[in-house]
Formats: structure tokens, sequence, C-alpha cells
């Protein structure tokens, strides 16, 4: 039988294995007792390949946990490519 995954709004994401015919659209917390909705997730990530999975589950545990940052993101002049090409020179400028 397929595992289903729900998340209770109080104490966060559970599996339960139910038959297919009597999955819900929410299910009582096994540890509270509250509804927790479904999760959608995908089937078979076993054969998925890793970097695809990597990313699935940083959007996942983003969703719960999203990372703090301490500045805002933005142009680094380490970024910028330099180069020393003559012509680069008579570009214009932004
Ligand atoms: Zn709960």
């Amino acid at each position: 039988m397929p595992t289903y995954s729900y998340r209770c709004p109080v104490c966060g994401p559970f599996d339960l294995v139910r038959s297919m015919a009597e999955v819900t659209a929410a299910e009582p917390c096994p540890d509270c007792g509250r509804d927790g909705g479904r999760i959608w997730g995908a089937p078979a990530l076993r054969g998925m390949d890793s970097g695809l999975r990597r990313a699935l589950d940083d959007g996942e545990r983003s969703a719960d946990r999203p990372d703090v940052v301490s500045a805002v993101p933005g142009r680094s002049r380490r970024a910028t490519p330099v180069t020393r090409d003559p012509r680069h020179a008579m570009l214009p400028r932004p």
C-alpha cells in the first residue's frame, strides 16, 4: 500500500499508509488529533536524478524553514567578469 504524507498545523508532517480507496484529503494527526491536510508529492523518488531530488528536498524544506539571509543579494564586484579585450572598452556603459 502507498504511503501518504499529511501536515498537522501544530506538529508538522506525518505519514500514513492507506489503500488508494481509503485515502482522504485530511487525516487526524497521530500526536494531537487535529486534522492534517494531505501533502501532494512526487512518487518514486528513489529512481530520480540526485540533483533533482536535492532540489525538491530543498524546496520542501524552505517551505517550512526558509534560509535566513544577512544581506540583500546583489551584484558583487567579483562576480562581474573582467575582460582585457580592447574592443570591449568601446562598448556603451550602463
Ligand atoms: Zn498534531
